[in-house]
């Protein structure tokens, strides 16, 4: 006998522990006085996903823009080009390789790179000085969405 399997929908995307933050307000005083840096638009919560896997990798309050700009457009020494954004923390990232100053797109910063946490999908680099660090991630590996849509 044939039994009709519910239709499969879209996976709940998984949980990280600091949206948590964005939904009971939070997120406003994680924003630390000191730094000039950060953009920050409450009216805009909006989420970094991963393309690939929809992972929650970053928020656009984490947006922060260095000399200048929080967008940027760099080809590697392969001769690829690359669009990023820069954001001051990825939770949904993982950092893997050995940090190298090598060919850095950044004076001063050395770099690693940085993986989706969930799916291993190359999203960009995590980028580090002597006091500072921030992630260039790949504008057209990661897609937004506001947190209310993932109920
Ligand atoms: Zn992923």
């Amino acid at each position: 006998m044939l039994r009709v399997s519910p239709v499969p929908g879209n996976p709940t995307p998984p949980a990280a522990p600091w949206l948590a933050l964005q939904d009971n307000g939070l997120a406003r005083s994680r924003q630390r006085a000191s730094d000039t840096r950060r953009q920050h638009d409450a009216s805009l919560p909006r989420i970094w996903h991963c393309l690939a896997c929809d992972w929650q990798i970053t928020s656009e309050q984490e947006r922060v823009a260095i000399a200048g700009d929080s967008v940027y457009r760099r080809v590697n020494p392969a001769g690829i080009a690359f669009e990023f954004s820069c954001f001051g923390a990825a939770p949904g990232c993982r950092t893997v390789g050995c940090e190298t100053g090598e060919h850095t797109w950044f004076a001063g910063y050395h770099w690693r790179v940085a993986l989706c946490g969930h799916c291993l999908t190359h999203l960009g680099w995590r980028f580090r000085s002597t006091d500072d660090r921030f992630f260039g991630l790949i504008v057209q590996r990661l897609r937004f969405a506001a947190p209310d849509a993932l109920h």
